[in-house]
């Protein structure tokens, strides 16, 4: 028999969870009893390898390009596009849900503003800014602080470039350990297509259609606003700045951003999308910085996901936006879907930083909550396939962009 893809495996995977979820709908229990266990190993698995895998690869990108004012150059560019892409992506947002208004959503919906909601208070954005810096390093390791790892390792990855010579051995056992991440992370994906499963089966045994009904359309508008803005933004990024066709970069792109919508998290995909922009011509170094980089401080899916929730608890507590807000939702949404780390949910906190920054009651977001893992799936797929985006224009801005050259790269351990 032909060995089936990975790609098709996860498909199959999803279909079959779909089709118990369904069958299951009366048995929660038993979908949440015997066959979620397996979702969150899988989900264990991941974030078990998510931090030394960012610590890793972002000191062997940074130490990879060479030179310090390089790395800073790559970093500013990097930065400049994610933040360029997220703000179209929340402008999209923005406008997708005001045309979605005829929808009425108010209608299906009440806040109980009495409602436990278990979220924990976002920070503001100064308090954001200024945790960026760990005062002690070993504990945001150990407590997964993403923004302060990304410090850290580049702050390492500085001073090892910055000793040039003497640190050889060190660079090299660097790259090494990021190589055996890459490793231990591709035997986890081989298990996503019974994660795939495990993880659909409950969902959608507890949400059934009739739940769905009618949250449809805020799932709708978040699903057309990522499908338009990946296809949009990032097909004219290509044709702006890149020789690569969209075709090419969507096909290269998607083992990444499928494995994204089942996993619902962009740091476990790290290596798929590292293959993805090899595919696609990125020099080893640019994609070992900018890809780790992005699945942390570039969320256009998640910055998405935060407008359109603002503006649909807005319209049930019965708000009108002003200009002024919308502009708040721009700048928090942006800042705080930097802060947030590239793990499942993530972004439900997120939220709710927007919310407050409008003055709109948090237990709006209990509305959504429920479903948050069938929008989880959308955001993810988009975030991922910003950061291979992000990747490719960079890379082709510093004229490391060559299909031929990644193709004769030599592994760091070779099979
Ligand atoms: N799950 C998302 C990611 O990993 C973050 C979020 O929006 O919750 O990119």
């Amino acid at each position: 028999m032909k060995k089936l893809s990975l790609v098709t495996k996860i498909f199959i995977g999803l279909a079959l969870g779909i089709i118990a979820g369904l069958l299951l709908q009366n048995h929660v229990d038993i979908a949440n009893t015997y066959i979620k266990p397996f979702g969150t190993l899988f989900l264990n698995l991941l974030k078990m390898v998510i931090v030394p895998l960012v610590f890793f690869s972002l000191m062997s990108g940074a130490i990879g390009i060479g030179d310090i004012t390089k790395v800073g150059r790559i970093g500013g560019r990097t930065i400049i596009y994610f933040f360029g892409t997220t703000v179209i992506a929340i402008l999209f947002a923005l406008g997708f849900s005001q045309a979605f208004k005829v929808l009425h959503v108010e209608d299906f919906f009440s806040i109980d503003f009495n409602a436990e909601v278990s979220v924990n208070q976002a920070n503001s954005i100064v308090d954001t800014l200024l945790n960026m810096v760990p005062t002690n390093p070993i504990a945001a390791l150990a407590n997964g602080d993403m923004l302060q790892i990304i410090v850290f390792a580049l702050f390492f990855g500085f001073g090892v470039l910055a000793l040039g010579a003497c640190t050889h051995e060190l660079a090299k056992l660097i790259d090494t350990c990021a190589e055996v991440m890459y490793k231990i992370t591709d035997w986890i994906i081989q298990l996503t297509p019974y994660a795939v499963f495990a993880l659909m089966t409950p969902v959608v045994a507890a949400n059934g259609p009739d739940v769905l009904l009618p949250l449809i359309s805020i799932i709708g508008v978040v699903y057309v606003t990522c499908i338009v803005h990946g296809i949009v933004t990032y097909s004219v990024s290509m044709k702006l700045f890149t020789k690569v066709s969209p075709i090419t970069f969507f096909k290269e792109a998607a083992p990444a951003i499928l494995f994204a919508f089942s996993s619902t998290s962009s740091a476990a995909t790290i290596p798929l999308s590292m293959e993805s922009s090899k595919k696609l011509g990125v020099a080893l170094p640019i994609r070992s910085f900018v890809i780790p980089l992005g699945s942390t401080i570039h969320m256009d899916g998640s910055a998405i996901y935060q407008s359109i929730a603002a503006v649909f608890i807005a319209q049930i507590c019965g708000v009108d936006l002003t200009l002024g807000q919308m502009l708040i939702i721009i700048l928090t949404a942006t800042l705080s879907s930097i802060g947030a780390a590239g793990v499942p949910g993530a972004a439900i906190v997120m939220v709710s930083m927007v919310l407050e920054s409008i003055g709109l009651p948090l237990e709006g977001i209990a509305l959504v909550v429920g479903v948050d893992r069938i929008l989880d799936m959308a955001r993810t797929s988009l975030n991922v396939g910003g950061d291979i985006a992000g990747a490719v224009v960079v890379a082709a801005m510093e004229g490391e962009l060559d299909v031929e050259k990644t193709k004769q790269e030599v592994p760091v351990c070779p099979e």
